[in-house]
């Protein structure tokens, strides 16, 4: 047993338990707690700072100061030595706290005639949730084991807060969390509206019991918990399934699991009285507090190591308490921190929506989003904390909002927005057999983009022409391993089966930059999206090209094959990859494969540089594809993954567009087949331009395909390359203002 003086702990807890489970108001349970903990430390005073909001401290409950203080102090994070202790995340301790440099006297309190001053952090995982104070007329210092008794007494309170234990009359002052409605301003991941229910994919473990009732029993299970910790490592590590990167983590694990001082910290925490829970918790909020400090990329990770190792101890210790083994809810929307491709896959078809803490635009799981059709909303801060699975939740992914247990006219006016698109939906769906032809005849082949088997049964309700990006890599990104040749056989042979008489171009394989195979070594290069990559491996690995080619001869099988090259950067490499794929055709005839019935090679135009290739270049490729979301990184040298620039540059900036245009009008010249496969294609407005400045075929998620279609057929194209020319000759630095207005005064559906 550990002993400390000033405080016992065992003590003090075993009564806090009692004083919690009396039954009664949230308030009279704080104000028992602060009466306690002042008697069992000898102090005058004892007081609970918690949360209001994200800057805000109130005083909810005290021992000692004026009560009539309660609820009215206020003060910020930040600001004086309570605001210290919420901000820093650290114990304050003052023997003559009105002399301590920050101290903010709060007259309404009477507190002048205390000198000494400490405040430890209530907090959970890495949250502070309030602060805990006591003080006392005596000027001294209090002891370090003293500090740990208040840690120890603020976890219990953390926990409690989160179960609701102390929600009064005034609810927002007393961290009501879980019971209010919560709103996120986040980022746009995928267009699309949805209401539904939380779920949550890492949920919160909730301990009812923080404080423990024989701390010996704490103890064993502790034990076995960890015993089973490292079993369970060991288990994956034999097994083998874990590999390269994925094996050395399961190694680094195993000695983190078995790190003496990690676990003696635990065991000393459970020993204090508290559950073994609560000791892994305590654990995971001070890693969680120095990962926040540090700037250090590696020991960061190791760090993040640490806190995923404390999660799987958590988990052991409560039972498992997966997605899979709660069964996924109707209408479910899945809540985040972040979030692999795989495992975003594995919930499949039946999630309405997406909401991650964290995520970028262009990751994995925001393309398998994508496939799904589904809303994504990146981002949206403190999303995991606020949320609990069930709670109602309505997701807008266009703007970026989120409401949690949204107030009734908020969810009336969101079923609006949602009505709203179900009719255009319908509309769109009245289009489907309809050409995208313009009122001045203009006809423009729409296209989708896919990837993934999820995405084609939406070839034929969209209406597209066939798929005019086929994205093969998302089926490396998905496995553990590279797929064999059989396998890809089998895959593009199901891909070409859906599409029918329908025409599909297959991407080969684009890694490298942001794609990162979880199985292919990690190159450490200064900048990832200028370096190994796409074609760039292709070439000059040509293992895995080779048999990707092979299988995609052999999936077409007689019919026709359509494959294109991604970030080629110059002619020969255009040049050279073609080749492969004739040798490649060459071999399968001469082994007596039957080969495709027309085979048609064309390059992906993703860097400036392409656009100024050889005319032999344009004569070569049978068809060419501008990659916009690369195209325009390039072009105005802005990351497509960093928010800070991502949106600075407009795709319809006058620069950017008349490039678009002259790339149409060379393609035009040469008679070589253009289409547009980046993300902007799908926008109706980016369309439009892109078919003013010449583009007749376009490739876009199936979702996008009707309103693109809808926008086009309402307009005449002469007169809308007419409104950008103006707008380019004003001298403008994009033409979206311009071409906005004439939309809305004709009353274009946009
Ligand atoms: C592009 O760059 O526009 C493109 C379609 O390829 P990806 O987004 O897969 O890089
Ligand atoms: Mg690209």
């Amino acid at each position: 047993m550990v002993e400390r003086t000033g405080i016992n702990s065992q003590t003090l807890l075993k009564r806090l338990r009692d004083a919690l489970a009396e039954a009664g108001e949230g308030q009279a349970r704080l104000d028992r707690i602060t009466y306690l903990i002042a008697c069992s430390m000898e102090a005058e005073v004892c007081s609970i700072y918690l949360r209001r909001d994200d800057t805000t401290l109130e005083l909810c409950a005290t021992y000692g100061l004026k009560p009539e203080a309660v609820h009215e102090t206020r003060l910020r994070v930040g600001q004086g030595l309570v605001g210290l202790v919420a901000d820093k995340a650290v114990p304050v301790n003052k023997a003559d706290a009105p002399a301590a440099r920050g101290f903010r006297y709060m007259p309404e309190t009477g507190e002048e005639v205390y000198s000494s001053f400490v405040g430890v952090p209530i907090q959970r995982l890495g949250e502070v949730l309030g602060v805990l104070v006591v003080q006392s007329k005596a000027a001294r210092i209090y002891s370090d084991d003293e500090i740990y008794g208040l840690e120890v007494v603020a976890m219990v309170i953390a926990e409690m807060t989160e179960l609701g234990a102390f929600t009064g009359p005034d609810k927002m002052a007393i961290a009501a969390q879980h019971k209010l409605p919560f709103f996120a301003k986040g980022l746009r991941g995928q267009e699309g509206v949805a209401e539904g229910v939380v779920l949550l994919h890492e949920p919160h473990i909730v301990i009812a019991n923080p404080v423990a009732d024989d701390p010996e029993v704490e103890a064993a299970r502790l034990q076995e918990a960890l015993d089973n910790l490292v079993a369970e490592i060991d288990e994956l590590l034999n097994r083998g399934s874990a590999i390269g990167e994925q094996r050395d983590v399961m190694v680094a694990y195993r000695l983190f699991a078995q790190d003496k001082s990690w676990r003696r910290r635990m065991f000393e925490t459970v020993e204090s009285g508290l559950a073994a829970e609560v000791a892994v918790e305590k654990e995971q909020t001070s890693t969680r507090t120095r990962m926040a400090r540090v700037k250090d990329a590696y020991i960061r990770e190791r760090l993040h190591d640490l806190d995923d190792l404390a999660n799987r101890l958590l988990r052991i210790l409560t039972g498992r308490d997966d997605a899979e083994a709660r069964g996924i809810p109707e209408n479910a929307i899945l809540v985040a921190r972040n979030i692999g491709p795989g495992e975003l896959l594995d919930y499949g078809k039946k999630l309405k929506g997406v909401v991650l803490e964290e995520g970028s635009v262009g990751s994995h799981a925001a393309i398998v989003a994508r496939s799904l059709a589904i809303p994504l909303v990146i981002h949206a801060k403190r999303i995991t904390r606020e949320a609990l699975s069930g709670d109602a939740i309505l997701v807008d992914g266009e703007t970026g909002l989120v409401h949690l247990r949204p107030e009734d006219t908020v969810a009336k006016a969101f079923r609006e927005k949602i009505a709203m698109q179900a009719e255009a939906q319908t509309a769109y769906e009245g289009l489907r057999d309809k050409p995208a032809e313009s009122l001045d005849g203009v006809q423009i082949a729409l296209h989708m983009n896919g990837g993934l088997m999820v995405d084609l049964p939406s070839l034929e309700p969209s209406g597209a022409e066939g798929v005019g990006l086929y994205r093969t890599e998302l089926q490396f990104l998905l496995r553990s391993r590279v797929p064999r040749r059989g396998e890809l056989v089998k895959l593009y042979s199901k891909v070409m089966d859906a599409a029918g008489e329908k025409p599909v171009v297959f991407r080969t394989l684009d890694i490298g930059s942001d794609k990162a195979l979880p199985y292919m070594k990690r190159l450490d290069e200064p900048n990832p999206a200028l370096g190994w990559r796409a074609i760039r491996i292709g070439l000059d690995r040509p293992g895995v090209m080779r048999m990707q080619l092979q299988a995609l001869i052999r999936a077409a099988n007689g019919r026709r094959l359509n494959v294109m090259f991604p970030f080629i950067a110059q002619f020969e490499e255009f040049r050279e990859a073609r080749q492969r794929l004739l040798d490649e055709l060459e071999k399968e005839a001469r082994a007596g494969h039957i080969l495709p019935a027309n085979v048609r090679i064309g390059a992906m135009l993703e860097t400036p540089s392409l656009a100024f290739a050889p005319d032999q270049f344009f004569q070569l490729a049978d068809f060419i594809s501008i990659g916009g979301n690369d195209l325009k990184q390039f072009f105005f040298a802005a990351d497509r993954e960093n928010e800070r620039v991502r949106q600075r540059y407009d795709t319809l900036n006058v620069s950017f567009l008349s490039f678009i245009e002259q790339i149409s009008d060379r393609c035009l010249r040469l008679s070589t087949p253009l289409s547009f496969c980046g993300e902007d294609a799908g926008r109706p407005v980016e369309a439009l331009a892109f078919a003013a400045m010449g583009l007749r075929a376009l490739s876009m998620r199936p979702a996008s395909v009707g309103p693109v279609k809808r926008l086009l057929r309402a307009v005449n194209l002469a007169e809308v390359r007419e409104v950008i020319n103006v707008a380019r000759a004003s001298g403008e630095q994009s033409v979206r203002p311009a071409l906005m207005d004439w939309l809305r005064e004709n009353r274009m559906p946009i």
